[in-house]
Order: C-alpha cells, then sequence, then structure tokens
C-alpha cells in the first residue's frame, strides 16, 4: 500500500491549465505561459504563491495511484473554507473527462456524504450537485447566479 502523502506531482501539471492565478493573469481552463506540459514550471522558484500552496486531493493521498490528474484529465480539489462548508470541485482538464465513470463515482460519492460538488468544464461551463434537503444561503444562489453557474438538487448522478 502507498504511504499517504509520499506522493508527488511527476509529470503532472494539469492544474496548470484548469486554475486561474490571478497574480500573472492566468485566467481558469488555459495553459500557463510558465508551464511546460508534462514537464513543469519554468519558473518554478519564483512562481506565485497560489501555486505553490495548491495542492490537489490526489497529492494528499486521495483515489488510486493511477488517478492522477495528468492521467484521468480531472483535477479534484476539497474545500472546507469557502461559501458551502463543504465542496469537492472537479476541474476537467481535456474535452468529455467530466463524463468518465470516475467524474461519475466522484458525484455520487460526493451526493451520499451530502457534500456539494461543483463541476468546472473546460468550456467554461459551470454545474454545482446538491443533495437534497441542503438548503444554500441566499448569498450563495446569488453567487451561483452572477458566476453563471447551473444549480441540480439531486441523489445521485445524472448522467
Ligand atoms: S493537479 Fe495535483 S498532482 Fe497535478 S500538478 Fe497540480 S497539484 Fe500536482
Ligand atoms: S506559474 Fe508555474 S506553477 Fe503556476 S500555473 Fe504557471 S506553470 Fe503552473
Amino acid at each position: 500500500m502507498e504511504e499517504v502523502g509520499k506522493r508527488t506531482c511527476g509529470k503532472c501539471t494539469a492544474c496548470c491549465k484548469t486554475h486561474a492565478i490571478p497574480k500573472i493573469n492566468k485566467p481558469e481552463g488555459k495553459w500557463c505561459g510558465n508551464c511546460k506540459i508534462g514537464k513543469g514550471c519554468i519558473i518554478y522558484l519564483t512562481r506565485p504563491k497560489e501555486c505553490k500552496d495548491f495542492r490537489c486531493e490526489w497529492l494528499k493521498g486521495f483515489g488510486r495511484k493511477d488517478t492522477r490528474p495528468d492521467l484521468i484529465k480531472i483535477v479534484l480539489d476539497y474545500q472546507t473554507n469557502g461559501l458551502l462548508k463543504k465542496l469537492f470541485t472537479l476541474w476537467e482538464v481535456s474535452k468529455k473527462a467530466l463524463s468518465s465513470p470516475f467524474a461519475k463515482n466522484m458525484i455520487n460519492f460526493s451526493l451520499t456524504n451530502k457534500i456539494p460538488v461543483c463541476l468546472i468544464y473546460c468550456n467554461g461551463k459551470k454545474e454545482l450537485f446538491i443533495p437534497e434537503n441542503l438548503r444554500l444561503l441566499k448569498k450563495v444562489l446569488k453567487h451561483l447566479k452572477q458566476e453563471n453557474i447551473k444549480l441540480f438538487v439531486t441523489k445521485k448522478a445524472p448522467r
């Protein structure tokens, strides 16, 4: 069994595409100009703090070793300090990755555990799935509208 906490990014550079890095004007869903895809960051030592701080769930030890984000084309993030108390976010690295069995299993896992799950597609589309019986605050609903995030209240993944 693999020791949790011993993972390294290796050849993965997936979050250098999915995540926005405002400090260097890098938008969400576009490869960073400093990224050598599959190799690493050309400004590694001086990269922004957001890059230094980000650790996806795979890197933290979640999931099997062969579900590294560059292999399944999904970056998985778990937050406990945002507008929602708990939130899984699945960021799509390449088209159709969010239609995969991995994504479907993650949505079902989250909803079963009463955790909202947000899908961010590489074309910019965003969807939030929340379990039934979870009431959202007005400020959350306002945020969803502002960000054009489509809301689904459901027991399980729709596809
Ligand atoms: S997605 Fe995870 S494993 Fe891949 S480069 Fe980013 S932090 Fe490392
Ligand atoms: S600055 Fe480096 S670590 Fe940060 S997104 Fe760009 S390539 Fe990745």
